[in-house]
This record gives C-alpha cells, structure tokens and sequence, in this order.
C-alpha cells in the first residue's frame, strides 16, 4: 500500500478499510494545494473525533475559499530577501536554503502553500560562491518545503559542496517529517546527520504542534539524533480549534521538554490566503502565552513571535505595544518600527 494518501480517488479505500463512512469524508481537492498526508500520520488522528486537532491540520475546509483582502500570497516576504535563486538572505548572519518546496503533508495553514520560487533544483557553485563572498553568515537552514524529502545522498552533496565555506560554523534543518512520518528517517539520514554533527554544530527544528503528534517512533528518533550530537528545537504554530488552549501548549511543550526538544518558538499565525479560520487574535495569543508560563518550567518555554508581512523580520509578540484598536507596533531587527494591523481581532468582535 501506498504510504501517502494525495487524492480523491484513494481516500475511500483508506476510509473503507477502517470502517469508516466515507461519505462524511468526501471532500472537494484543490488542485493547488491538494490534500496530501502519510498513513502514519492518519493514524494518529481520531477519526471518531470531528474536532481532532490533526484532523484540523490537514482535512481540506470550504472556508479555504475565502480570502480575505488583508491575505496575502508570500506573507512572511521571502521573495524580496532571494539573494540568489534558492537562497533567502534576511537576516545579516544566517541564511535560508530552500532546496525544494515538496512536504509528505499539506498542512492547511501553510505559510508557504502558494510560492513556487524554490521549485527547481538548486545551482549550487551559485550558492557557494555567494555564501563565500558573504563571510557574515554563519548558519545555513535547510527549509523548503520540507528538506528531508529530498534523499540522505542529495544532502550530503550539497552539505559536502556548502562544507567548502570555512566561514559557516551552523547548518540547520527545519523539518515536520520526523513529525509526521518517523519510518521516513532510516539509516542513510541519520548516516548524513552524523557527517554534519562530526564537522559543524548541527541543529535539527521540528515543526510540531500538539502532543498528539509525539509517538514512540518520534521519540526515538530524538534520542538518535541526541546521541549524534544534534541540538534539536521545536517551532509551533498558534491555531485555533488545535491548539490554542493553555493545557494543550503546556503539554506540548513539556513533553518536547522532557525528550530533549527545547521548545523554541511559537508563532502567531501569518497572514496566508484562505486561513482566517485558524488565526486568534494578539490579544488572546498574549494572554494565552501567560496562562502557558503559570503553568510549566521556563525552559519549557518557547519565545511567542511573529512574522511582520513583508519580510521585516521577526518579533516577540510581547514586545509589541499596542498604539490603537487593531494596530501595534514593534521594532524589528534593523531597529526600524513596524506597524502591524492585527485582523483577528475585528473577528472576535463578531
Ligand atoms: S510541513 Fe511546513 S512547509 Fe510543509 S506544508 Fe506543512 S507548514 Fe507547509
């Protein structure tokens, strides 16, 4: 059997298979952006359940169709930032390498679900010769799409080419698939992250975002890449009806805690087309993050950022003053101030 489940036509065997009624699962597939899931991660989901935070994630929802005015196709603005094709340089010290913009899973809230620019395979004399003209950077994040779809040997070629610039010290990898789908990272993975790990500081940032996804095979992969030297790190992204709900991050980010995955940020969600369903408001996002902190160690704690539009970096959501209804403003790393119009909260007035 196939291991993903990518449209229509096999969804009602998946469904038939587990007895369930496939018409309460019929869904209309957008072409663009289409259902896609491995079986492992259907798995985990509790069908029986139709508010199943996961289930939240990946099932296709009509209310996609709606975009609203303030949406926007590349919302955290990595395109003004394509310092070569493939290479996003924003920040003055770090870059992102975006290798492929293929994932084993279509999450829905995908912040980068509509852009196409890291579609074709990487020049990579281009990069090297880039990164070596530009010895301020120091770390390389592996992003994508999802890095780790691409094959253990791919990477350690293009590890091997990037190895050449004596001034990188960090490459890192930004990933769900330990997520979604463990049995993915066998052998010639963890072979490829050792090779990293015995030369560079490597770090490996899991994409998680509720407890339900932690499972045995995920912990042990933790443990591997633990052994190997790895530091590993946790993003989550702040949804409503998954996960904004001050036990549930709690959990979440002491269990990461407890299995050596330092809980490193939280994100308020961008301002992705056909996503408003899933967005909560600053205000609620603030007082939720205190509810959080009352509740588990600091270092449990992740920083709650967000992503000003327009590629003007990040900000820690409490750093924010707030200057008028709906609107704040924050300083972002090139000490420039940054307006920001916060549209969930017109939605709670509603
Ligand atoms: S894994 Fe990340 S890049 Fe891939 S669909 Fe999900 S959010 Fe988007």
């Amino acid at each position: 059997m196939s291991k993903f489940i990518q449209s229509k036509t096999n969804l009602p065997k998946y469904f038939l298979d587990k007895k369930l009624d496939e018409e309460t699962f019929s869904i209309e597939i957008d072409n663009k952006f289409p259902f896609l899931a491995p079986h492992a991660y259907l798995e985990k989901i509790n069908w029986q359940n139709s508010e199943d935070p996961l289930k939240k994630m990946v099932w296709p929802d009509e209310q996609e169709a709606e975009v609203k005015a303030y949406e926007i196709k590349d919302p955290i603005g990595d395109e003004p930032h394509l310092a070569v094709p493939n290479l996003v340089h924003r920040y003055p010290d770090r870059v992102l390498l975006l290798l492929t913009n293929r994932c084993q899973i279509n999450c829905r809230f995908c912040f980068r679900r509509e852009l196409t620019h890291h579609s074709s395979p990487a020049d990579l004399d281009l990069i090297t010769n880039y990164l070596s003209n530009h010895p301020e950077v120091k770390e390389v994040i592996f992003s994508g799409g999802d890095p780790l779809t691409l094959s253990a040997k791919y990477l350690t070629n293009v590890y091997e080419k990037l190895s050449q610039v004596s001034s990188l010290k960090i490459f890192r990898f930004h990933t769900r698939i330990p997520v979604v789908n463990p049995e993915w990272l066998d052998d010639h993975y963890f072979n490829f992250f050792q090779k990293v790990a015995a030369a560079h500081q490597l770090v490996v940032v899991f994409h998680i975002n509720h407890s339900q996804e932690i499972d045995k095979k995920f912990i042990e992969s933790c443990g591997r890449l633990r052994k190997i030297g790895a530091m590993l790190l946790s993003q989550t992204v702040l949804l409503k009806k998954v996960n904004n709900d001050a036990k549930i991050l709690a959990n979440l980010f002491s269990n990461l805690t407890n299995i050596g995955v330092k809980p490193y940020y939280l994100h308020h969600p961008d301002l992705v087309s056909g996503t408003h369903h899933f967005r909560v408001s600053i205000e609620d996002g603030l007082k939720l993050i205190q509810q959080v902190r009352n509740k588990i160690s600091g270092i449990a704690m992740p920083t709650y950022v967000l992503d000003l539009p327009g590629g003007r970096g990040k900000v820690p959501v409490e750093a924010l003053k707030k200057v008028g209804p709906k609107t704040y403003q924050g300083t972002n790393f090139k000490n420039e101030i940054v307006t920001y119009l916060d549209p969930a909260e017109e939605t709670n007035e509603d």
